[in-house]
């Protein structure tokens, strides 16, 4: 009797656990869906920012590849990443990275902020 009961709670957790699992699984791909479609609207919208930038400034795509090689390397790693570059604070001289928009040691204003390195 007592193994029976034991056997029936047993049962009902793992049931539980596997709705719970199907729960956050259907999450995950919501999640990653919406984050997909997110970064196929910025693709977009960085292609006609850029066909509007070689209109109007006679750029071709191959002055946005050299560009992009260029700030790839800016950190010292070609890994078509920008990590941001360490630089002296200002104001305390610790090393601090261009993608902090303030020094965590001493709060001064980075002004070598880049919005773009994430
Ligand atoms: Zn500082």
């Amino acid at each position: 009797m007592i193994w029976d009961l034991y056997q029936q709670w047993k049962i009902e957790h793992i049931d539980r656990e596997s709705r719970r699992a199907s729960e956050n699984s259907r999450r995950a791909d919501s999640t990653a869906s919406s984050y997909a479609s997110r970064t196929e609207q910025m693709a977009l919208a960085m292609e006609a920012v850029w066909s509007l930038l070689k209109e109007k400034h006679n750029l071709t795509d191959l002055d946005l590849i050299q560009k992009m090689h260029e700030i790839d390397l800016q950190d010292g790693v070609k890994d078509g990443k920008t990590n941001g570059v360490a630089i002296s604070c200002l104001g305390c001289g610790q090393k601090i990275n261009t993608r902090m928009k303030k020094c965590i040691y001493c709060d001064t204003e980075n002004s070598r902020y880049s919005p773009f390195v994430g």
